[in-house]
């Protein structure tokens, strides 16, 4: 086992890292930003490393700078967390050169899965059903017009390096397209480097459910089940839930099958979640991605099974410590993201927390790394925690979620927790009949009802 990890990232997955790598005897090395200087997981890491300015380009980025300071500590391993660097299959590649080990994927994999059309095509081999679209890249308007055509509209054009839900264009009308793909282009280069573009057919009522996978370095590879992240605003996840209300346990057992399998014919190793969109009962592959995601708490509160530990355990060389038999999903566990946002107008609100309590009582799990009088750096994403709460059942689960945000105190900034407590007394949420344009749509009626600046 390593003797001690060193943590490239910041906010509350860094702390999250610390927490299981404590919990395992090993050590922890945090690095940060000047902006980050006072971070939760900086106080409490047994070692800390200013790698360089605010801005995430010359810090959490830094390639050079993480490697001196890993080396410079002694460290053993690096984890990534999520965003940065976590699936940067070149940051892998010179974790590895460099004598340390990455935990996560083999950067091969990370290559496969980063370009969405190879990860399309090899889902498609290794027997997944994928989205219904262009067979590969879209490498001109006019025969992207011809394919568009004949799939029917509307239909959607993706980034095949996009992530966190840009990169994408709807085209509803066959005279739109020309224009479409081009601005699709451009926007694509400009934000990702890379202009290469797909095309699928764009379905109207889907929900995003998700699959929790893990591999090791002996061959076993299993499920954790699903998560539903169909409440969705501009493609962004904003309260995920498992199980999904949607899926029986026929449909859970048979996509969780395919998934499991699917990484086992890779020799995928560590923790993985494959993205579908399922509509009437039918599951579509989406994307992988290769890496911790945001929303894991909700598979571990279900579970109770920490995935972080479990990562580390299978970049050490150890065998899962779990396997398919031993699983056992009890119950219904839901998370809310914070935001530090205006929740009428989502426009971002960095400054200083000035009181801060987090919820608490049976149930009930906080993952933040803010504390009273913490500054949220205008420099990086807006996320200032998660709350997730686990009930009996999903009822339960809904009442339990509704306390726990009243409890929770963030003063002196904005939060998206009166969003949530909204959405939280939705017939529709509560019916579990959402999909992932339920949100939005939603929000316009109520907007248009109740215009913003009148609040
Ligand atoms: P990202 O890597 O940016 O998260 P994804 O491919 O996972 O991109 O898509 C993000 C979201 O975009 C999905 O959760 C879904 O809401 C929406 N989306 C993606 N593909 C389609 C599609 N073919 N039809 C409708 N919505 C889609």
């Amino acid at each position: 086992m390593f003797k001690k990890v060193l943590i490239a990232n910041r906010g509350e997955i860094a702390l999250r890292i610390h927490r299981a790598c404590k919990e395992m005897g090993i050590e922890t090395v945090a690095i940060h930003s000047t902006a980050d200087a006072n971070a939760m997981a900086v106080r409490l890491a047994d070692e800390s490393v200013c790698i360089g300015p605010p801005q995430s380009k010359d810090s959490y980025l830094n390639i050079h700078a993480i490697l001196s300071a890993a080396a410079l500590t002694g460290a053993d391993a690096i984890h990534p967390g999520y965003g940065f660097l976590s699936e940067n299959a070149q940051f892998a590649r010179m974790v590895e050169e460099h004598g340390f080990t990455f935990i996560g994927p083999k950067a091969e994999h990370i290559d496969l899965m980063g370009d969405k059309v190879s990860a399309k095509q090899t889902a498609q081999k290794l027997g997944l059903p994928v989205i219904p679209g262009s067979p590969g890249a879209v490498e001109d308007a006019e025969s992207g017009y011809d394919m568009a055509k004949e799939m029917g509209f509307p239909v959607l054009i993706k980034a095949a390096s996009g992530g966190g839900g840009r990169g994408m264009k709807v085209v509803r009308h066959e005279g739109e397209f020309i224009e479409q793909y081009k601005t699709a282009r451009s926007e694509a280069k400009a934000n990702f480097g890379d202009d290469t573009v797909y095309m699928e057919k764009y379905l109207e009522k889907p929900r995003h459910i998700e699959i929790q996978v893990f591999g090791d370095k002996h061959g076993n590879a299993i499920h954790l089940g699903e998560r539903d992240c169909s409440t969705q605003r501009r493609h962004q996840k904003v309260i995920e839930e498992a199980p999904s209300p949607a899926l029986s346990e026929e449909g859970r057992a048979e996509i969780g099958t395919l998934a499991a399998d699917m990484i086992r014919e890779m020799g995928y190793i560590g923790a993985g979640t494959i993205e579908f969109l399922w509509e009437n009962g039918q599951f579509f592959f989406m994307e992988m991605n290769t890496r911790i995601q945001v929303e894991h708490p909700v598979t571990e509160m279900l579970t109770g099974i920490d995935l972080i530990a479990e990562q580390i355990r299978v970049a050490a060389g150890e065998p899962l410590s779990i396997n398919k038999d031993v699983i056992k999903f009890r119950g219904h566990a839901m998370e809310v993201r914070i935001n530090a946002e205006d929740p009428d107008t989502f426009i971002p609100s960095p400054g200083e927390i000035k009181t801060f309590h987090a919820a608490g009582g049976l149930g009930v799990r906080f993952d933040s790394a803010v504390y009273n009088g913490y500054k949220i750096p205008p420099y990086y994403d807006s996320m200032v925690g998660k709350l997730i709460v686990h009930g009996r059942n999903r009822e339960e689960c809904m009442a339990r979620m509704k306390r726990a945000i009243k409890e929770t105190v963030v003063d002196g900034v904005k939060t998206t927790l009166p969003l949530h407590l909204w959405i939280l007394e939705q017939p529709e949420f509560i019916s579990g009949e959402y999909n992932i344009h339920w949100l939005e749509k939603k929000l316009e009626a109520k907007h248009a009802e109740k215009p913003i600046k009148a609040e």
